[in-house]
């Protein structure tokens, strides 16, 4: 199976980072970029973790981010095929445009 190629789809954050996420202060606080993003995309994140399907941790393009429960994206990091069936999905995505 050929992956595809996604570096045109991923939106980088270059800002400050923690393990490689991207971060940014609000309200006082320290948070994630990518959770923002997603939140700000209209996605319900409390209590639940965010996969990037993508596997850039610095990456904010919401169609790259997925809101899963803490078991799930557990699951998916140990999961080769379902890693290739994300790239698949992302792929497909942006041959449509949505990416
Ligand atoms: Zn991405």
């Amino acid at each position: 199976m050929k992956l595809p190629a996604l570096d045109g789809g991923c939106h980088l954050y270059w800002g400050s980072t923690t393990n490689g996420y991207g971060q940014i202060r609000e309200h006082g606080r320290t948070r994630y970029v990518h959770r923002i993003a997603a939140r700000e995309a209209g996605m319900d994140i409390e209590g639940k973790t965010i996969d990037h399907l993508c596997r850039r941790r610095n990456c904010v393009n919401v169609a790259h981010l997925q809101v899963v429960s803490r078991e799930e994206n557990t699951r998916r990091e140990k999961d080769e095929t379902w890693r290739k069936f994300a790239l698949f999905l992302l792929d497909q995505a942006k041959r449509e445009g949505a990416a």
